[in-house]
């Protein structure tokens, strides 16, 4: 890769931008800086937290052993999940194994050192990571001039893998449509359960989730809206004895565990851009299409668009063949549907509370 030009400690030019090291931003910039552009990725934060966030199915694989990080995850990052859990629809708890699964078990992530790892990939690459918040942008017809902290970065090309938050979103100028509100409260708690499958359990007001996660932890959450959810972070005995309700996620969250950890509340809404690329930018991961957690599908998709988009913005840069940018809008529409007809059948299939708020509000979609 050719040095990034600086007039000066602080003005830089590139070819691409990347907005967001997370999955998404960290795989598409490295893509690009595999093919030999000059990539600047930028981050908000300090440094890679602990992210709820940790069922990656066993489909992202191939994917995986492109990026070289396929034994990593096997043997270092992760547990393998052998089989999801859950009563829904129904008092029973269903298993479902990944036998007749070509692609074989999933796992759960360390989601703090897979990120850092995807990280740590961009940079061996090439790509120059600065930990900065994009503060504002300015679009002309030769590309996109963008304030971080104290540099001010011209980039032919911007990838936003700035996940769901609206404001890179919203200083593009794109607007962020929404599905049903959801909420999660969770926690993490020390756990010796060798079970390392993840179990789901619908409530009237919502759906619990657990799941083993690496060095002897688990991870607790209930999904509810908005309300409810502040409600049980200002008052966990509220949450231990919703929790207390439950039939099976309590006997796995044995509730010892949770008295000392501390909850934390994150939106988990759904949305999608309706295009997600424009004349100097493109949208990959969360920030183009997000799904609920019900899915897991948000892992897979911010690697694969973040393969995808760089793919089609080196097709850009090289030769101003914009081909490659359409299919990938195409694509992210189709990836949309699917997901958006799948989730609605499975939210239908929960017919024991039709009078709860929750349920009327995700059997509709929308608010
Ligand atoms: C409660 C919950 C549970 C989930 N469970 C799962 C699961 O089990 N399996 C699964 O596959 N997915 C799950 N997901 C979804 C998954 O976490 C996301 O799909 C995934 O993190 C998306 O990756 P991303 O790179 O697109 O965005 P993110 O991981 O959100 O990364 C975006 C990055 O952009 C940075 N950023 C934002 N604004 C700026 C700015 N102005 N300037 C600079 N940087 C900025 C942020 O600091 C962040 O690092 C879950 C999500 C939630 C909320």
């Amino acid at each position: 890769m050719g040095q990034i030009q600086t007039n000066s400690l602080t003005h830089l030019h590139c070819d691409a931008v990347v907005v967001g090291a997370g999955p998404a931003g960290a795989v598409a910039a490295r893509g690009l800086s595999l093919y030999g552009k000059q990539v600047v990725l930028l981050d908000a934060s300090q440094t890679t937290r602990q992210k709820i966030g940790e069922s990656l199915p066993g489909a992202a694989r191939p994917m995986l052993n492109k990026l070289g990080l396929l034994p990593w995850v096997e043997h270092l990052a992760s547990l393998t999940n052998k089989g999801n859990l859950s009563s829904w629809g129904e008092n029973k708890l269903r298993e479902t194994d990944f036998i007749r699964d070509p692609y074989g078990c999933g796992w759960h992530l360390d989601r703090q050192r897979f990120d850092q790892n995807l990280r740590d990939a961009a940079v061996d690459s090439g790509t120059l990571l600065l930990r900065e918040r994009l503060s504002s942008l300015s679009e002309n017809d030769k590309g996109i001039h963008i304030q971080a902290g104290k540099f001010n970065i011209s980039t032919q090309w911007m990838i936003n893998a700035s996940g769901s938050s609206p404001f890179v979103t919203g200083q593009l100028g794109a607007v962020r449509q929404k599905d049903a509100p959801l909420f999660a409260i969770y926690t993490w708690y020390e756990s010796d359960d060798p079970d390392t499958r993840s179990v789901v359990e619908a409530a009237p007001s919502g759906w619990w989730y657990t799941a083993g996660l690496p060095d002897r932890k688990r991870v607790l959450a209930f999904f509810t809206l908005a309300e409810l959810a502040k409600s049980l972070l200002r008052n966990k005995h509220h949450f231990i004895s919703a929790l207390k309700d439950t039939t099976y996620i309590s006997k796995q969250a044995i509730q010892e565990n949770i008295s000392t950890t501390p909850l934390h509340i994150i939106e988990a809404t759904a949305g999608y851009l309706k295009q997600a690329v424009s004349s100097h930018w493109i949208a990959v991961g969360d920030a183009a299409v997000s799904f609920d957690p019900l899915s897991s599908q948000g892992i897979y998709n911010a690697i694969y668009t973040g393969l995808r988009g760089a793919e089609a913005v080196n097709a850009v840069l090289n030769d101003n063949d914009r081909s490659l940018l359409f299919q990938y809008d195409n694509r992210i529409k189709s990836i949309r549907d699917a997901y958006r007809q799948e989730v609605s059948q499975y939210y239908r299939q929960e017919q024991r509370w039709p009078e709860e708020l929750f349920w009327q509000v995700h059997q509709m979609g929308r608010e």
